[in-house]
């Protein structure tokens, strides 16, 4: 088994359904582990001023890392991710942050994320589920990075009132 370390965020659409959605269809391949709460951040880079749920998951899967690769695209795609402009809004991105302890550097995927370690939406959800995992190039653990991140978005919890 396979520990596979999964951002997710949105901001069109009815965002807290479509993070549901996502988490519901993910476990049709994958278990969950863990799952870090809501987190709602203004846009990062691009033009976009409609703010973004975000969250992390911890999940275990026999999949490989390309076939995580295809079957989250595959998600994106039935959640109704268009791209259109880079950085642009989208009802669900899923980046994966982590495989294992594994450092890939292909053309298609590229793990550890190469900006996560640059987006407060990212290190602070994972500092809450994995605290204490380390980064495999920046030798760095999830709270340090965390700490030492230089973005200034806030991340706020977001709750869920449904
Ligand atoms: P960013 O990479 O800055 O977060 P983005 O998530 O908006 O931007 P996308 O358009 O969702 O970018 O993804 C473009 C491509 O990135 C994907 O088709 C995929 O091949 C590639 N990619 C490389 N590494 C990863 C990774 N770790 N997780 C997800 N996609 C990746
Ligand atoms: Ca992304
Ligand atoms: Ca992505």
């Amino acid at each position: 088994m396979h520990q596979v370390v999964l951002g997710l965020g949105g901001n069109m659409g009815d965002r807290l359904s479509l993070l549901k959605n996502a988490r519901k269809l993910l476990t049709q391949q994958m278990s969950l582990e863990k799952e870090s709460l809501i987190y709602q951040t203004a846009a990062w880079g691009g033009e976009s001023k409609t703010p973004y749920l975000n969250q992390v998951l911890v999940l275990t899967t026999n999949l490989d890392a390309i076939d995580c690769l295809d079957f989250i695209l595959n998600i994106e795609n039935q959640l109704g991710r268009e791209r259109v402009i880079k950085w642009g809004d989208r009802t669900m991105d899923i980046d994966i942050l982590y495989y294992d302890y594994e450092i890939i550097n292909t053309e298609r995927l590229k793990v550890p994320h190469p900006y996560m370690v640059d987006r407060n939406f990212v290190l602070v959800p994972l500092a809450e589920v994995l605290p204490d995992f380390v980064h495999p190039q920046m030798g760095k653990s999830s709270m340090v990075l965390r700490e030492e991140c230089e973005d200034s978005l806030k991340v706020k919890p977001w709750c869920d009132i449904s």
